[in-house]
């Protein structure tokens, strides 16, 4: 089973994969862990990624590719695996089909972590940091017992700076624009949407029945670019949520 998950930032992407790597015995597999583990072991294509990312620019598809394709030749890949972050092109996901057509596998099955823009906004802003000590803290899932004040210090918390509203939906906006061609791209081949909103632990249950089943499609391509790209009378959700804004 390949399973590729997608979601904006602050879906609990994460927390989710690797609850399926450990439900499905598939190891979860995000580009970040796969660059730093390419770095430490010092191969030719490690020492590359890595002269790149210190100088602050961004790893080509040609790398990238490489090291994915190096990674799920690894025995551990055998019966299947979970990708986070990756595709995110167009050429990556013809570039993985291959690579997993050459290793006799599955077909690989998307699911879209979708959570409301709004519920991502409150999530975020609500996040708080001690600027003493450098604890974190949310003020709606886990707040500090007195006021804005941290539990061990009492030093007052603060929000991060690009913590606001407005750079939270141009990000996702950025998000969207991104990985609505790859949703698209993966329709036919069997895309599920999940309401990631609930609690993790529902979230869970939710794709695992979904993978349990299969993996078959749930939804039409046409409907799930309508959900990832809102109407064409009505442009992408989030700028229409910011159109919305006084
Ligand atoms: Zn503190």
């Amino acid at each position: 089973m390949i399973v590729l998950l997608f979601g904006p930032p602050g879906c609990g992407k994460g927390t989710q994969a690797a609850a399926i790597a450990q439900r499905f015995h598939i190891p979860a597999i995000s580009t970040g862990e796969m660059f730093r583990a390419e770095c430490k072991a010092g191969t030719d294509l490690g020492r590359r990624a890595c002269s790149i990312l210190k100088s602050g620019g961004l790893v080509g598809d040609e790398i990238v590719d490489q090291i994915v394709a190096a990674r799920i030749r690894q025995p551990d890949c055998a019966s299947g695996f979970l990708l986070d972050g990756y595709p995110r092109t167009l050429e990556q996901a013809a570039f993985l089909d291959g690579a997993v057509r050459n290793q006799g596998l599955p077909k690989p099955i998307a699911i879209l972590l979708d959570v409301p823009a709004q519920v991502l906004v409150s999530r975020i802003t609500a996040r708080r940091q001690c600027g003493r000590c450098g604890r974190i803290y949310n003020m709606f899932s886990q707040p500090p017992r007195i006021g804005e004040l941290c539990d061990d210090d009492e030093a007052p918390l603060l929000r991060r700076e690009d913590d606001t509203e407005e750079v939270i939906l141009a990000r996702l906006q950025a998000y969207d624009d991104a990985t609505g061609p790859m949703i698209a791209y993966y329709c036919d081949g069997g895309c599920h949407r999940v309401d990631a909103s609930g609690d993790p632990a529902g979230i869970a249950r939710e794709i695992e029945r979904l993978l349990a089943a299969g993996g078959a499609p749930d939804l039409t391509a046409s409907t799930m670019l309508g959900v990832i790209a809102g109407s064409p009378q009505h442009g992408p959700r989030y700028s229409r949520l910011r159109a919305r804004r006084p």
